[in-house]
């Protein structure tokens, strides 16, 4: 059984974890260490440095140094700006395109980016296992979308790692808690780490795992914790080195050292000495600590309040509290949670580890270690039909859980029509053409005016993947099934293009697909509205007027070629509205006519 690595891909740490007589462990470097920080520098001749030895280079090298590459993933510029101007490196990009990360003298993707990290990871799960490792789990937020879960993938990808899943962080927390055999509750993820703040309200439903609500705060953790208790002993650093490098990054250092330790004792000496700078000894008491991270500690209380009212709960139906992150250590974190969310939250499992050993557990389900566990699984690309115009009518969405079933209705466009093409399609774009296309059949329908029949169209995935697809005439009743494995023939490469294409695409296929819809709207219009002609002459309008109506129906005719969908949009609106009367005199007449016939029917 080949091993599946759980991977918690960090913003400020990252770590893997594999599983050990049924069990997970995190795995260390040779020097113990488990905590990967997330930081890639390049060193001398080009040498990637990521980890431990990067970090230390955070200062010394910065123009050579990246951090927080997490915060860019499927990100375009227009998505980071905020972060632009928080993080020193250049972020470069076209406006709706993946952002640019300047490192040194080459601009990286931040999956290329992150790549480094996770060929870290694998190293050192392939370094414990003694064998090579080709698949993994991966964990990312649970607000992560459906992009930033895209470039997780392809990180992934790039660094060699078939990813078989990409599980919410705090989903994997709940795994590793082995909640997931509980028939069904509501748990609360507390994650508080060095850079971000989630809380995450999840229902357990027979095995299976429901995001209900999600929170927090992107820019809020123990990083600020030392920042403001560094910013309190600048105080006593001579002015002139207040600003010096060395001197901010011992302070920094030593700042989080003794956080760390006040987790434990009431009480630790502050210790910071940089030869001919400065040389601060002093006493630090947790209760002094505690003054100063009240404000930032506090500002998770609201977060929590707000995913409770979103999930539609009250406190008291929190079945379970989990802890992530390292920040949960610190005791007053855990009086808040207690008192915010009314639980006694759990701890046993490592904070900083959780999620990995969580992500493990889902690996070994999908290895097949695990069965007891109910295996879900999701559709890799969109699958739909081809509609009016040639568009991509979407039927089952992309990373859909399956088995699934959706039915539609549709119609005909055209007056008389015999029959219709079911063309099956899968993919991302908005474009029928541009998808792969799995099947076609010609279901026949009987002949009426346009609008009138009605065709139902059913998709059943089955929990092997394979699409059953049932066109309908509801009418007579026939109808016609196809059967395809939709993900049979493609590679996970070649999944991966085709959803790429579709972001790279978006914008141009909406273009395009609006452009499309609104021809086709005009198309329904101008068929109604020559067959009102007849009609209007018999309601006795005058023969200028009906004239008139005839250049009007000539002129949307003539913008239903243009390009331009607002245009045409607004072409419609206008032979709407001028040709009221018109439309007016026929309902009148339909309305009399139907009358008359109610009479007749009565008499
Ligand atoms: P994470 O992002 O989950 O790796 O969390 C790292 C953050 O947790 C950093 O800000 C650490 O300073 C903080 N942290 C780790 N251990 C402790 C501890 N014992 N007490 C307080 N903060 C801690």
């Amino acid at each position: 059984m080949p091993p599946v690595i759980g991977i918690d891909l960090g913003t400020t740490n990252s770590l893997v974890a594999v599983m050990r007589d049924g069990e997970p462990v995190v795995v260390a470097d040779e020097r113990g260490r488990k905590l990967v920080p997330s930081v890639i520098s390049v060193g001398e001749r080009d040498v990637m440095l990521v980890g431990d030895l990067a970090r230390h280079r955070m200062v010394a090298a910065h123009d050579r140094t990246v951090f927080s590459v997490k915060r860019f993933m499927g990100r375009s510029i227009e998505d980071v700006r905020e972060e632009l101007a928080l993080l020193p490196f250049a972020v470069t990009g076209e406006e709706s395109g993946p952002v640019r990360i300047r490192l040194f003298d080459r601009d990286y993707t931040p999956p290329e980016l992150s790549a480094f990290i996770l060929r870290e990871l694998k190293r050192r799960a392939e370094a414990f296992l003694g064998g090579e490792v080709k698949q993994a789990v991966i964990t990312v937020p649970a607000y992560f979308n459906d992009a930033q879960r895209q470039a997780t993938k392809a990180a992934g990808f790039i660094a060699g790692l078939q990813v078989l899943r990409i599980v919410n962080e705090p989903t994997a927390a709940a795994l590793a808690y082995g909640l997931s055999n509980r028939d069904s509750g509501v748990v609360a993820v507390f994650d508080f780490g060095g850079g971000t703040f989630d809380i995450s309200i999840l229902r357990i439903e027979d095995g299976v795992f429901h995001v209900l609500s999600t929170n927090g705060d992107t820019h809020l953790g123990g990083d600020d914790i030392d920042q403001a208790l560094m910013r309190r002993l600048l105080s006593r650093v001579e002015e002139g080195f207040r600003s010096d490098p060395e001197v901010l990054q011992a302070l920094r250092e030593e700042a989080e050292a003794a956080k760390r330790r006040l987790s434990e004792e009431e009480e630790t000496a502050f210790l910071a000495s940089v030869p001919g700078k400065i040389d601060l000894r002093l006493p630090l008491t947790r209760a002094e600590l505690e003054e100063i991270m009240r404000p930032i500690v506090d500002r998770t209380r609201e977060p929590c309040e707000r995913a409770l009212a979103d999930a539609g709960l009250r406190r008291e139906e929190i079945d379970e509290v989990l802890l992530v992150g390292g920040s949960t250590r610190i005791p007053m974190v855990r009086r808040l949670v207690r008192e915010v969310l009314g639980r006694e939250p759990r701890a046993e499992i490592d904070p900083d580890e959780v999620v990995a050993k969580g992500a493990a557990v889902q690996g070994d389900i999908l290895a097949g270690g695990t069965t007891d566990l109910l295996l879900l699984d999701v559709t890799p690309l969109s699958l739909g039909i081809e509609g009016f115009g040639g568009v991509m009518n979407v039927l089952i969405p992309r990373n859909s859980t399956i088995p699934a079933s959706v039915t539609e209705s549709y119609t005909t466009a055209v007056d008389g029509q015999t029959a219709v093409v079911i063309h099956v399609l899968q993919g991302e774009r908005e474009i029928a053409a541009e998808n792969r296309s799995l099947a076609r059949f010609q279901l026949p329908v009987d002949p009426m005016p346009a609008g009138l029949p009605r065709i139902e169209v059913e998709f059943l995935i089955d929990a092997d993947g394979i699409l059953n697809v049932t066109a309908r005439d509801l009418r007579t009743g026939k109808g016609q099934t196809v059967e395809v494995v939709p993900s049979h023939g493609l590679t996970e490469e070649e999944i991966l293009a085709m959803v790429e294409e579709g972001i790279e695409h978006g914008e141009e296929d909406m273009a395009r697909r609006f452009l499309v819809e609104a021809r086709t709207e005009l198309d329904i219009v101008l068929n109604a509205a020559r067959k009102a002609v007849a009609q209007a002459r018999e309601a006795g309008l005058a023969e200028e007027r009906i004239e008139k109506y005839g250049q009007q129906i000539a002129w949307l005719a003539e913008e239903r070629e243009g390009d331009d969908h607002a245009r045409m949009r607004l072409a419609l609106k206008l032979f709407n509205e001028q040709t009221r009367d018109v439309a007016a005199a026929i309902m009148e007449r339909t309305v009399k006519m139907a009358l008359a016939g109610r009479k007749l029917e009565e008499a």
